[in-house]
């Protein structure tokens, strides 16, 4: 029987260590709840590191056993691989070249040794759990060689790969010294995967510009090999948000904030600490909207979750500090004893507090520079039971291609996100409601289920169509 083997940096679980014990904190991010049916399914496997540093051989096996007993199989990493891979070549080249802020990209030669070492590494892993016929789904950009190096070792294997963030200009691509074996890595795969159709031909340009490899509806010939590549929209699971949102606690809490809020009108802004997200412009757009339209100062806030993330690497430090200051400054410049513009929180929130925050939040601003998908947008959509708010909606984020009713904004013009906020406070209900409905089918139709199902179909069907042209 096939089988199937999901890979990705990160297992669907994550061990944590406490002074005397592990634990296993399963996640709830998306792909993991996508994915969920399918590594736990009889024989497959979800391979992939699992956030912790074993210090010793006993510990490795008894991490190796807990977690083998639910589908997975740990690749383990080192401090090092973890600084060189992972916050060097992973989250200080690719990320920001993908996302177009090339400032911030370094390149270095250890942490592209490093990059191709895990791999490596993690190709090892994979050989070890996959037989011949396997079907293998690799995910993102941590590991871009993977395929072909999965592909040299066992040559008739179905691979699939899906990247979950931009891919950006070839001009952006490019500057990569080691552009070539980067799109020679993922060219391994027999299908590759984008959120969106853009990314998709900006990769088909790099291919043929880097490799001279040229594409005939959406496949491309490699060494007598057709590799088909093609846009699915990442979806959410649609109905643990609408359930979520419709639950007690989440009404409970939505009442308490409200009463806390003296019933002030509420603007959401949800993201993790990342230069990619927009999170400065937003908040001088905000103050923008308190200068331009006074009477909106003490009638609505911003509340602002921003959730700590690699504070490692020097430009995320950095951001933190910028805004901390902006935050403080608009909050100093407006609030009255009665009134705080901006409610700021750097933490993360469990599910229900999250539901009570989109229950709350009339708009939501999602306005990242530059965003492969953009999760929260679909969350806050499927989270209006009463069709009623309004989501303004980054033309940058993956998600604009599907969310055309939101309102579509350029996130560095400030004015545009002023002018855009105050459009979504006195928007006429039923504008909102016809809005929300058709976002929601949408959201609720495309969900992150049925984009498994499409991406495992069509590499189904594009491993036979290999076949039978063979
Ligand atoms: N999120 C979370 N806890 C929080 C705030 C957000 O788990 O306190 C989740 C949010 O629900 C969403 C994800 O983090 O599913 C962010 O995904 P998105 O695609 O918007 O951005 P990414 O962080 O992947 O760049």
């Amino acid at each position: 029987m096939s089988r199937t083997i999901i890979v990705s940096n990160r297992l669907p679980t994550k061990v944590i260590r406490s002074e005397e014990s592990l634990t296993f904190q399963p996640s709830e991010g998306g792909l993991a709840t996508g994915l969920g049916s399918i590594y736990r399914a009889e024989g497959n496997v979800w391979v992939g590191w699992p956030g912790l540093f074993v210090t010793d051989e006993e510990e490795e096996k008894y991490v190796t056993e807990e977690l083998q007993a639910d589908s997975m199989s740990p690749v383990f990493l080192t401090e090092a691989e973890i600084r060189d891979f992972y916050e060097g070549f992973s989250n200080s080249t690719l990320w920001p070249t993908f996302h177009y802020f090339t400032q911030f990209a370094t390149y270095e030669q250890t942490h592209w040794d490093a990059y191709v070492a895990v791999n490596q590494k993690f190709c090892e892993a994979v050989l070890a759990q996959a037989g011949p016929e396997d079907t293998i789904w690799v995910h993102d950009y941590q590991l871009l060689l993977l395929p072909e190096m999965l592909r040299k070792a066992r040559p008739e294997a179905t691979i699939g790969f899906f990247l979950h963030i931009p891919f950006p200009s070839y001009e952006l691509i490019r500057v990569l010294p080691w552009r070539a074996e980067l799109l020679r890595g993922m060219l391994g795969a027999d299908l590759i995967g984008f959120h969106t159709f853009g990314y998709m031909r900006h990769f088909l340009s790099s291919v043929s510009q880097v490799l001279g490899l040229s594409a005939v509806n959406g496949q491309i010939e490699v060494a007598h090999r057709a590799v088909r590549v093609d846009a699915f929209p990442m979806g959410i699971d649609y109905q643990r948000y609408a359930d979520a949102a419709a639950s007690e606690a989440a009404i409970q809490h939505e009442a308490t904030y409200r009463q806390a809020l003296h019933n002030v009108r509420v603007i959401l802004s949800i993201d993790r600490l990342d230069y990619t997200k927009g999170i400065a412009q937003r908040l001088r757009a905000f103050e923008l909207l308190l200068q331009n339209y006074p009477e909106w100062r003490e009638q609505v806030s911003l509340i602002m979750l921003v959730v700590p993330s690699r504070d490692q690497v020097a430009q995320y430090a950095d951001l933190k500090v910028e805004i901390d200051e902006l935050v403080g400054r608009i909050n100093a410049s407006y609030r009255t004893i009665a009134w705080t513009p901006i409610h700021y929180f750097y933490r993360s929130l469990p599910l229900e507090e999250l539901a009570s925050l989109y229950r709350l939040a009339e708009v939501a601003l999602v306005t990242p520079m530059r965003d492969g998908m953009n999760l929260v947008a679909k969350e806050f959509v499927a989270s209006k039971a009463d069709h009623k708010g309004v989501l303004i909606l980054s033309e940058r984020a993956g998600a604009a291609r599907e969310l055309s009713d939101a309102l579509i904004i350029n996130p560095t013009d400030i004015n545009q996100l002023a002018e855009a906020m105050h459009e979504a406070l006195v928007m006429p209900e039923e504008d909102q409601i016809q809005r929300m409905t058709a976002m929601q089918a949408l959201v609720q139709r495309y969900n992150v289920f049925s984009w498994t199902k499409l991406f495992l179909n069509q590499l189904a069907y594009t491993k036979m169509k290999q076949q039978t042209l063979a």
